[in-house]
């Protein structure tokens, strides 16, 4: 297991479950999701508690490393969010073809037991919203697997999917739903805190 050190709380971590963040010429750091760019990289352990004390002076503890580094904590947690909001809809899109879109769909997908990550619009209705996690309850008692994701809302499902209104839509979990799922609960952290 390659580890790797966060940057922020010192925690020595697989670095597979960390954010690696590479600086461009103009001291901008940028997220890597696939932990492949050429350049020096530095990790981000994504972790709640570490992301609750970031800010723009933990940013400049990296200047030893970086030199001319922009600690802009708040301007790196948008590149981040953009950078994560799009893998989500890169790997919804190449999933379209088997995914359950709208309610009555998602709904009927519930019944069955193949292991489902549900994608729940942030603006979805209250009775929609109801409806979901209700029948995510019913089917965890049927040891039914399901992982409930929030995803952002005015639209951002429909432009994925390509329809007019969505609120609501399921995909097979797989090797591919497992990146977007971690990428969505580092997303929810984001908003959570307060930081996009
Ligand atoms: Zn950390």
């Amino acid at each position: 297991m390659p580890v790797r050190t966060c940057f922020a709380c010192r925690a020595s971590l697989d670095k597979h479950a960390m954010l690696r963040l590479v600086m461009d010429e103009a001291g901008v750091l940028w997220p890597d999701l696939r932990q492949r760019a050429p350049g020096r990289g530095t990790y981000l352990c994504m972790r709640k508690a570490c992301l609750a004390r970031m800010n723009d002076k933990r940013m400049r503890a990296l200047s030893g490393k970086f030199p001319g580094v922009v600690a802009d904590w708040s301007a790196l947690c948008r590149r981040i969010a953009d950078v994560l909001t799009r893998q989500v809809r890169d790997t919804a899109r190449r999933l379209r073809a088997k995914a359950a879109l709208g309610r009555d769909a998602v709904m009927q997908r519930m019944w069955n037991n193949t292991p489902l990550v549900v994608l729940l619009a942030d603006d979805a209705g209250e009775a929609l919203r109801r409806q979901v996690h209700d029948a995510v309850e019913k089917r965890r008692a049927d040891a039914g697997r399901t992982i409930l994701l929030r995803v952002p809302g005015d639209g951002w499902l429909a432009g994925v999917f390509d329809r007019g209104l969505l609120s609501v839509a399921a995909l097979e979990a797989s090797g591919q739903t497992a990146g977007m799922v971690e990428n969505c609960v580092w997303l929810g952290r984001l908003k959570e805190l307060g930081y996009i």
